[in-house]
């Protein structure tokens, strides 16, 4: 009996159903993933996270000792918490010839648009292989992928290049920028007020470090480097968090701050790093220790996610040019699994429906022309990779 295809829209809806916010196990979303694709005779290969509560999702259709195309996107969302709603985040609605959910956009309407060519793909006979790929905790520092990408490098069927269906609104972006996500602790020593003399103050040697930091931003925003395709054009070093301290009257122990630093592609994070830590130890730390050796400035990285520098003229930008018919290429404000992938010598472009405008926020959507487009797209790229 010939199975009921799912179409893209309703693909869209149950992957939307399923709440993937970073928070929760993603689970239920690839298993469903998994069922689909084995109706179809696709085998999936889950890489699970240490606890076991989360899994990325690889399958191969075509030759499984090639290398190949892959296609990648990862299952969470972002929270809808505080967020102002008018429809339910979880029930895909569509509207005004949009579809309305969390993730819409960002990005289960690609996977769904994907997954609903699956039955035109294994019909075919294909050249090379399409790799499908989907991650978890993307949105939380493109944590979970690195599990797969430790399992794939090292294959000789890894992908010859990739293709993220982020929302680009279908145009190519070759780049964007990395994420480095830090925290700074300084352990000073607690007095009573009135007599510093006899404490260290965590918070003003943390301000110390947060203005040093704020220095280094300005360099990098007045002398560069450079990259006129990028919005700001310069590496970008911001103090986004802090705590500290526990009453006026005390002189404040501990003092905690994080900090990013969004290089352009090639920047260099590890020199802001060390010289915060040459500035501490040379500044900060010998007033400190003055007083109480034992006190401390520690900084550690969070997470750090490499930018995105594909070639114009490389091999996967043209494809995907091709495939979507594109003028030109461009470079996205957004980090994504991209540099990972690029940084295991798996080329990688950017090219996803709906626009990152309406990521993350409330009332996400992607426009049904867009999904339109993107699967004019795939359906282009099966062509390309069948024999005819
Ligand atoms: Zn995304």
């Amino acid at each position: 009996m010939a199975r009921a295809v799912i179409d893209k829209i309703e693909l869209t809806k149950r992957l939307v159903a399923f709440d993937t916010t970073s928070r929760n196990s993603n689970l239920a979303l690839i298993e469903f993933v998994r069922d689909y694709l084995d109706g179809y005779g696709v085998t999936s290969e889950l890489v699970y996270d240490p606890g076991g509560a989360k899994a990325n999702l690889y399958a191969t259709i075509g030759d499984t000792m090639r290398g190949g195309i892959m296609l990648s996107g990862h299952t969470d969302v972002v929270p809808i918490d505080d967020q102002d709603w008018h429809t339910d985040p979880f029930v895909l609605t569509e509207k005004d010839d949009r579809l309305y959910g969390r993730g819409s956009a960002d990005m289960k309407g690609f996977v769904a648009t994907l997954l609903s060519l699956v039955p035109t793909l294994v019909q075919r006979k294909l050249r090379e292989p399409l790799h499908l790929s989907f991650s978890y905790d993307e949105e939380i520092g493109c944590i979970g992928v690195r599990t797969l990408i430790d399992v794939l490098k090292d294959r000789a069927n890894k992908p010859r290049l990739c293709i993220v269906g982020e929302p680009t609104d279908m145009q190519v972006g070759v780049g964007h920028k990395g994420k480095h996500t830090l925290r700074c602790h300084v352990h000073g020593h607690e007095a009573h007020s009135s007599l510093i003399h006899q404490g260290v103050n965590a918070i003003e040697a943390a301000a110390e470090l947060v203005a040093k930091l704020k220095e280094i931003a300005r360099r990098k925003r007045d002398h560069g480097p450079f990259d006129p395709d990028f919005q700001p054009p310069y590496s970008s070093v911001h103090t986004g968090l802090i705590q500290g301290g526990t009453a006026l009257n005390i002189v404040p122990r501990e003092c905690t701050f994080d900090f990013e630093v969004r290089p352009l592609p090639g920047d260099d994070v590890p020199a802001i790093v060390a010289e915060l830590r040459e500035f501490a130890e040379a500044r900060i730390l010998p007033e400190m220790w003055a007083v109480r050796p034992e006190t401390s400035i520690l900084i550690e990285e969070l997470s750090a996610a490499p930018g995105l520098d594909t070639p114009k003229d490389h091999e996967a930008t043209q494809l995907a040019a091709s495939l979507s018919g594109a003028n030109g290429t461009i470079k996205v404000a957004f980090g994504t699994e991209g540099g990972l992938f690029a940084a295991a010598g798996i080329p990688t472009v950017i090219c996803g429906p709906g626009s990152i405008d309406q990521a993350h926020k409330p009332d996400e959507y992607v426009a049904l022309d867009q999904i339109a487009r993107c699967e004019a797209f795939l359906q282009r790229l099966i062509d390309r990779v069948s024999v005819r």
